[in-house]
């Protein structure tokens, strides 16, 4: 049998995080390699966050690094590449900053083994994170009911699968539960009954068993999860949400990043002192271009220096986003910011019957962006 690596990328963000301590516990006898590829431009809590998970995990974290830092005049990745990009910052449009410092990286590390990498998106979250072009790598999501990604699903499903997934299902279901899932396994994909319908629907019926089909069905194919004679994962039937992620933190004594924590701030609104509050949502590069503006106040406020390393990117007409750091620290501009922030927070808590937590920030504010960087 061909050998088949684990690997769990740490992005320094929360999910990621809890994941390494989850599968850590859950799964001892996956041989996980746990690594993280470094920017060299994160907060100093998500540096400090990755040399807790160190002790928590009982084994190192390997860096992938994806420049010789010797044989650069840029000490480090991040300046290194944007040297070579002739000092072109990355965007949502141009993001080679991912490219360059996460995704090249663990792929050349990777090479052409049989690799299996297991991703922290949470059960309460509506996004596939990175799937890789190679496919030699196959991503599994643990916190997901759905632990297989889009494009095995697309493949087990497929109307012209029909025949081989009723074998699987006949050799390993039992008599009651074949009945019911017989309903969907004969029932063919259509505008009238999607794919997605059908995956709920077998899933609703025996999430195991549709899991130990999927592995018999992989097992023809040269997916890595294949070529395993067993995978544990396929008995998990735990969904992860944010709350749960906190609690595996909190629990394991690594603790929640410290950005996560909202921090108070005062706005003047019709003559009035009203207190917000405000965090940051994501980990990542202190300058990251997906941060909210209310985001970027906050590293005004409680990272000064670090605001100031980010206005010395901006130059030769180049800006992290269309405003200019320069005119977002202008006073009537952060009040402005925060009294925007402060006024939607404020609706949003009106509409809730439960009113907002700084969780549910999190949830609204971490729909965009990249999941490489953040999870
Ligand atoms: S955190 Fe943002 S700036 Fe840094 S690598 Fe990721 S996408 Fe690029």
């Amino acid at each position: 049998m061909k050998k088949v690596k684990h690997v769990l990328g740490i992005s320094g963000g929360k999910d990621s995080a809890a994941l390494s301590i989850y599968m850590s516990k859950r799964y001892p006898s996956l041989d996980i390699e746990y690594y993280t590829c470094d920017t060299g431009k994160e907060l100093k809590e998500t540096y400090d966050l990755i040399g807790r998970l160190n002790s928590v995990l009982g084994k190192d974290i390997e860096l992938y690094k994806s420049m010789d830092e010797d044989n650069s005049p840029m000490k480090n990745p991040f300046d290194h590449f944007l040297a070579l990009y002739g000092g072109y910052l990355p965007s949502p449009t141009a993001r080679w900053c991912t490219k360059k410092m996460k995704l090249e990286p663990f792929e050349n590390r990777i090479g052409e083994e049989p690799t299996i990498s297991y991703v922290g998106i949470r059960g309460d979250e509506n996004r596939e994170g990175y799937i890789s072009k190679k496919e030699n790598i196959q991503t599994i999501f643990p916190f997901r009911r759905n632990i297989w990604s889009e494009d095995v699903i697309k493949k087990v499903l497929n109307n012209s699968n029909m025949q081989q997934l009723k074998s699987y299902y006949e050799g390993l279901a039992s008599k009651d539960v074949l009945l019911t899932s017989m309903q969907y396994v004969n029932q063919p994909i259509s505008p009238k009954f999607t794919q997605r319908q059908k995956l709920n629907a077998l899933l609703d019926v025996d999430l195991q068993l549709f899991n130990r089909v999927v592995f018999e069905f992989l097992k023809t194919t040269d997916y890595p999860v294949g070529k395993l004679d067993t995978f544990p994962l396929i008995e998990n039937d735990e969904l992860i949400v944010l709350d749960d992620v906190f609690k595996i933190l909190e629990d394991s004594g690594v603790g929640v990043p410290a950005y996560y924590k909202p921090m108070e701030y005062e706005v003047e609104i019709d003559g009035e002192i009203k207190q917000g509050t405000y965090s940051r949502s994501r980990s990542g590069c202190f300058f990251c271009f997906y941060q909210q503006k209310i985001e970027w106040v906050w590293l005004l406020e409680q990272h000064p220096q670090l605001f100031e390393d980010a206005i010395v990117y901006e130059k030769d007409g180049y800006k992290w986003m269309e405003e200019s750091l320069e005119d977002l620290q202008k006073p009537e501009r952060v009040a402005s910011i925060k009294k925007e922030h402060y006024l939607r927070m404020n609706r949003e808590k009106a509409r809730s019957r439960t009113g907002t937590s700084w969780q549910d920030d999190i949830l609204q504010a971490e729909g965009e962006g990249c999941a490489s960087c953040f999870i």
